[in-house]
């Protein structure tokens, strides 16, 4: 039965890339499943090569699955891939760079009047109207409208291509990682901006992030991966203080707490080495090769991501007592 209360249902999606031995695949993503409840903010994080970005772009159809499903307010991605404008009033991606999603050649101006043009949405003054209201939503003056990318600051091109992607009124955005290519000073800018974004508007947005502070601060909701499968998932409130899965507790423990008394508790972990290849995952749980926890049956058995507490989700040996 349909779930209107799920914006984004992933079930058992599996990306796999080519490599040069036809048997032994880039398994980016590795039978991963996932809820994203209408109006949440939900952050996707885990190291560097585990999945993440791939994840993001095959929610919004930038990348082909090789199986498993997407949908999108309860109807299948594939099907709302055959009308792409009216997918792209539904959701919109925001890039890395935000060079990715303007033209060096197009004004401010040009660059939001572009989605309008393209969707037919108003006459003239309607479309300026609407420009005019976008900017003001991101917190940019008027008086930016005839400027190029090239003059604009790193955090303003950002809240142009935030600007852009909202033109049409999207219900969900898909961002990843909006906040990496901009100096500490702009992040956080641009994180309140999201927040407000996020509650005004009613959107739902899904980030993926390895900013694990910045998660803590601005997202509902979080789901963790390790080579191409989610290890955990849950609320934040849940997940920052009583994470369940070794590898979450270990991503954790980088984080600095806003809390002196905390702070000073804080135990570092160190992870041995680096995540194995995609190519050729360890046995068992993923994790087995790095787990400080780690037990003989994590060697061969698979752990499934099951429910521990209220609203929280972990794979993981220990937790199911075993
Ligand atoms: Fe560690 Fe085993 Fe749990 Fe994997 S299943 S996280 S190896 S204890």
């Amino acid at each position: 039965m349909a779930n209107n209360d799920i914006a984004i249902e992933v079930r058992d999606l599996r990306v796999h890339f080519p490599a040069g031995n036809k048997d032994k695949p880039v398994r980016a993503l590795d039978g991963v499943n996932l809820s994203v409840d209408r109006g949440s903010f939900h952050a996707i994080v885990g190291e560097s090569g585990c999945g993440k970005t791939t994840l993001a772009r095959t929610i919004v159809g930038l990348q082909t699955a090789t199986s498993g499903s997407v949908s999108i307010n309860n109807h299948a991605l594939t099907d709302l891939m055959q009308d792409r404008k009216s997918l792209a009033k539904k959701m919109q991606f925001v890039f890395q760079n935000p060079l990715g999603a303007l033209s060096r050649r197009q004004s401010v101006f040009q660059s939001l009047e572009e989605p309008l043009l393209i969707h037919r949405t108003g006459n003239k003054t309607a479309r300026r109207k609407r420009i005019l209201q976008l900017l003001d939503y991101v917190g940019l003056p008027a008086s930016s409208l005839e400027r190029l990318p090239r003059s604009l600051s790193g955090g303003q091109r950002q809240r142009v291509a935030i600007a852009r992607a909202l033109a049409l009124e999207p219900q969900i955005l898909v961002c990843d990682e909006p906040l990496s290519a901009l100096d500490v000073s702009i992040q956080a800018q641009i994180v309140k901006l999201f927040i407000d974004l996020q509650q005004d508007l009613g959107l739902t947005i899904v980030m993926i992030s390895h900013d694990l502070a910045v998660v803590r601060e601005m997202c509902t909701r979080v789901t963790v991966m390790y080579l191409g499968k989610v290890v955990e998932a849950g609320d934040t409130d849940t997940i920052f203080k009583n994470a369940a899965h070794p590898y979450t507790r270990v991503l954790l423990a980088s984080v600095p707490s806003p809390d002196p008394r905390i702070e000073a508790k804080r135990q570092r972990i160190i992870l041995d080495g680096d995540p194995p290849s995609p190519m050729d995952p360890p046995s068992g749980c993923h994790f087995h090769t790095r787990c400080p926890v780690a037990m003989d049956i994590c060697r061969f058995k698979i752990p499934e991501l099951e429910l521990r507490k209220s609203n929280s989700w972990s794979a993981c040996h220990i937790v199911e007592g075993s």
